[in-house]
């Protein structure tokens, strides 16, 4: 890629995070955040979204809405990759689950904050060209493992942090399971055809939860495993 061209990029990409910062501004009564976090901030403007994204659809890497990623996936749109993120209240240092891998992007944002991250896809295309993506952009710290995300990744849990970035009907109870106490987890829950709430739910240290609903949003079904 030309010089010209990577400046174009970060150009684009600059203009993105404005507009997370006013979609921020927007939804602070219903999200309790009125402004992304410095890490959140430098993640976003640092991760080159458009090497991750199918290369026909390059050009609109940093509009802000979902992108298809082939698979009959789509990828968020980037506020809401952002408004998970800062979600988790990572400090740094945190061992994180992603569950839906997709392009990887969401997985590049945890690991630009926290020490490492596992991520799971269950379309083995979709996990293997991400994983490969991932490397050759210097991730050493992401691990994609293809599977069903419903189980977790309990040999790499306990887990400070984890993001669903598929809907379920239900909280699965593996991943509560796997999160540590105090440990945080967003997740879309809701049905494919009702309305979806992305939530928020803290771990407890009885092992229960505490959640909250933060904003209606539509995510692509978490597809049941078939073991
Ligand atoms: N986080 C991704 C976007 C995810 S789209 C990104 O940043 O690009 C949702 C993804 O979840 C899709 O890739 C889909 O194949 C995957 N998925 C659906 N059901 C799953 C399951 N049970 N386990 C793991 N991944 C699943």
């Amino acid at each position: 890629m030309g010089e010209a061209q990577s400046q174009d990029f970060a150009a684009q990409r600059a203009g993105m995070v404005a507009e997370d910062d006013a979609m921020y501004a927007e939804t602070k009564s219903e999200t309790g955040l009125a402004a992304m976090s410095p890490a959140v901030r430098a993640a976003m403007g640092k991760v080159e979204r458009h090497r991750l994204v199918a290369d026909g659809h390059r050009g609109a890497a940093y509009r802000n809405h979902p992108l298809p990623i082939g698979g009959g996936q789509t990828i968020s749109q980037p506020y809401i990759v952002a408004l998970s993120t800062d979600l988790l209240n990572l400090k740094g240092g945190e061992i994180v689950l992603d569950v839906g891998t997709g392009s990887g992007y969401q997985a590049a944002i945890l690991a630009e904050i926290a020490s490492r991250v596992f991520s799971i896809e269950i379309i083995d295309s979709l996990g293997k060209a991400a994983a490969k993506r991932l490397q050759e952009l210097g991730y050493g710290n992401i691990e994609v493992k293809i599977g069903d995300g419903y189980k977790g990744w309990p040999e790499k849990g306990p887990f400070d942090g984890i993001v669903v970035t598929a809907a379920a009907p239900q909280v699965p109870r593996a991943l509560v399971e796997q999160l540590k106490p105090g440990g945080r987890m967003v997740i879309p829950v809701g049905g494919s055809g009702d309305i979806q709430y992305l939530k928020l739910l803290v771990k407890r240290a009885d092992g229960g939860y505490d959640e909250k609903g933060i904003l209606p949003v539509r995510f692509v079904p978490l597809v049941p495993g078939k073991s």
